[in-house]
């Protein structure tokens, strides 16, 4: 079946789309939440589990004090309250990647809760309402074999890696957000940057998307414009990146808006997100938390943070990264306008990194956001995939300003460098990418007015806006290599 999709905007011209953002986040400890086994990343498959993490018979789990803690500091940070005593409860369900067949996590009442987390979008400010904070186990993973796609469907046989299974994760998770209109893809991709900056700067997590230390899932409904009954929603799972986050809500909203229109049922599911197509594809229909059977975790005592040590963990909260970001951009002067599209559009470390590392700010914020944005959108990648350093920027802006290499030529260097052709000095050395020297320049100059006597004469007799086509003939005869203000200096000159 396809689904004729009405196009993003129009849509919501019509319809109010109402978000909910869940947010899993793996936490950075040492050791997993219930046993001793590491947690490091990339291990070979099951060589760090043991009797509690596999679910033997006679292990019994014992809490992680450092996870507990954490988990603190995210409510903390997130504005939420802390519970003073609340407990875990067993998650019942069948599914080889949960060697107990339970999932340990936290139902009816989770260690935070009611919390927000506010964010820009176009000089608008939203607050996204937290619902609640809660720990978990995470899960193991499994590996589908023989397909042509990875997934079950069409697989030969399953294995299962347990290595995961254990790690403590974070589920954050949002109330429904409203109002947000054309800005929902946007909003919902600046929640979850705030939210992975939030918990970067705690230091509680190394929040890599990619290696699925950040996952993110997104519910979305939409509601006919003025009327006050939520839409059914669907629940896109593991989206697992920024960009896939904007693209989930983009695709949901033109896909329910389409079936809408055409007088159908948007179904309650969880949906799969595929990256290479930015569309999504149902999956399992939505369990109802009855069919968990949750029930209080009897091997386990009851959580209950000492207020002491809730306030020691809030006196060691960074600041939050709107306060750091306004302090970096009032040292680079940039304005708030310069900073919303840094953060929104992912590049506001590179920015830093790339003034680190010597270059202007004007010309950090420049080239990432007038330039590298647009080069990862066309190559369909997150910005800080793009194959360039941020050292590599900055010399290619250094030349820049020294004169050796024009615009064009700069942007024709870095395109070299992300397609793997080199370093920035030998990708120049192998083109003879080098600005056209004086002597050159003099002999384009000449050249070119001589060509077009009509023109030099105009200039002669002191029309200085006749100038424009001899330097367009200049550019052509240098490839592009020429300095175009000085090569207006030098016809002016030569022309008299
Ligand atoms: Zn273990």
């Amino acid at each position: 079946m396809t689904t004729t999709l009405g196009a993003y905007d129009d849509v919501l011209d019509r319809y109010a789309p109402v978000l909910g953002l869940e947010t899993h986040v793996e936490l950075g400890t040492a050791t997993k939440l219930f046993c001793g086994c590491s947690t490091a990343f990339g291990a070979p498959p099951n060589t760090q589990v043991c009797p509690t993490c596999l679910g033997l018979p006679g292990s019994l789990p014992v809490t992680n004090e450092a996870a507990i803690e954490f988990t603190v500091k995210i409510g903390l940070a997130l504005h939420c309250e802390i519970a003073t005593w609340c407990r875990f409860a067993r998650k019942n369900y069948f599914y080889p990647d949960m060697p107990k067949d339970y999932q340990v996590s936290q139902y009816d009442e989770p260690l935070c809760t009611d919390g927000y987390l506010d964010v820009v979008v176009g000089g608008e400010a939203f607050r996204v309402e937290i619902e609640r904070v809660h720990l978990e186990e995470d899960t193991g993973k499994s590996l589908h074999v023989g397909g042509a796609t990875g997934r079950i469907h069409g697989a030969t046989h399953s294995l299962v890696d347990y290595n995961r299974a254990g790690i403590p994760l974070v589920e954050i998770v949002t109330r429904p957000v409203q109002g947000t209109g054309h800005k929902a893809a946007e909003v919902a991709r600046a929640y979850v940057t705030e939210l992975r900056d939030v918990l970067r700067d705690l230091g509680v997590s190394d929040v890599r998307m990619e290696q699925g230390s950040l996952r993110c899932d997104v519910n979305l409904s939409l509601m006919p414009a003025g009327a006050t009954q939520l839409g059914t929603r669907t629940e896109t799972k593991n989206v697992n990146s920024l960009r896939s986050v904007e693209r989930a809500v983009r695709h949901e909203v033109e896909r329910q808006g389409a079936r809408l229109d055409a007088g159908e049922r948007v179904v309650q599911e969880t949906r799969h997100f595929h990256e290479d197509s930015g569309t999504t594809s149902p999956g399992r229909s939505k369990e109802e938390a009855q069919d968990y059977r949750y029930f209080p975790e009897p091997d386990l005592v009851p959580l209950a943070p000492a207020r002491e040590l809730v306030e020691g963990l809030r006196a060691t909260l960074p600041e939050p990264p709107s306060v750091r970001r306004a302090a970096f951009a009032e040292v680079n002067g940039f304005t708030a306008i310069d900073l919303e599209q840094m953060v929104n559009a992912g590049v506001l470390d590179l920015v830093g990194e790339t003034i680190a590392a010597g270059a202007s700010p004007t010309k950090s914020k420049g080239w990432w956001l007038g330039y590298l944005v647009g080069r990862a959108n066309e190559l369909d990648v997150e910005v800080s995939e793009l194959a360039i350093t941020v050292a590599q920027v900055a010399r290619i802006s250094e030349l820049e300003d020294s004169g050796e290499l024009t615009n064009k030529l700069a942007r024709q260097v870095a395109d070299a460098v992300i397609a793997g052709e080199g370093d920035v000095d030998a990708v120049i050395e192998s083109h003879g990418w080098k600005v056209a020297g004086e002597d050159e320049l003099i002999v384009a100059v000449d050249a070119a007015l001589a060509a077009q006597p009509d023109i030099a004469a105009k200039i002669r007799d002191g029309n200085q806006g006749a100038v424009g086509p001899i330097v367009g003939a200049v550019m052509k005869a240098t490839g592009g290599a020429a300095d175009a203000t000085r090569a207006r200096e030098l016809i002016l000159e030569r022309a008299s």
